[in-house]
């Protein structure tokens, strides 16, 4: 894989852009919230997006209409990503089942998307945190390390 310094933020347009007609189809809006214009992450820019499709597709296919928000900002060194979505939300039992291989609640799915992304994240030093409400929505949050161009 080829490790480079990308803008976080520039991968997230990407995606935006790639993802934004198929939401409209379903009466999904898509909304960036980007709290930075910069923030330069050591990565494999095309895993890194690839993550984010993952996320947010799932969010596609699991909501009616509705809002996703991708949110970035920055905490302590980090990157830190947060998807949130306005669909059903995650129950319990399907919650401890996350990131095992093959598990998937759709006619037609893998179950694979999850578990390439968390590894994804996890080979590069980030981590990731899922909080699901119910009838509310869910909330993907990865975090990055950042790459301190001052030094
Ligand atoms: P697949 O999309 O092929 O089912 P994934 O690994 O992407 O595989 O997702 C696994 C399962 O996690 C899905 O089948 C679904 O049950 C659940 N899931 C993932 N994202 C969400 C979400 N945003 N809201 C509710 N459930 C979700
Ligand atoms: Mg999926």
């Amino acid at each position: 894989e080829e490790r480079e310094n990308h803008n976080l933020i520039d991968v997230v347009k990407e995606v935006y852009l790639l993802l934004e007609s198929q939401a409209v189809m379903k009466s999904i809006a898509i909304k960036t919230n980007l709290k930075q214009d910069k923030l330069i992450v050591e990565c494999d820019d095309t895993k890194i997006k690839q993550v984010i499709i993952n996320i947010v597709k799932n969010a596609i296919e699991i909501m009616d209409k509705g809002i996703i928000t991708i949110e970035i900002d920055q905490i302590d060194g980090f990157a830190i990503l947060k998807i949130i979505d306005e669909g059903p939300g995650i129950p319990k039992e399907v919650l401890k089942k996350i990131g095992e291989p093959f598990f998937t609640t759709k006619k037609e799915g893998t179950g694979l998307g999850l578990i390439i992304s968390f590894n994804i994240i996890k080979s590069h030093g980030g981590k990731v945190q899922i909080d699901s409400d119910e009838g509310v929505g869910t909330t993907f949050t990865f975090t990055l390390p950042l790459v301190n161009e001052g030094l």
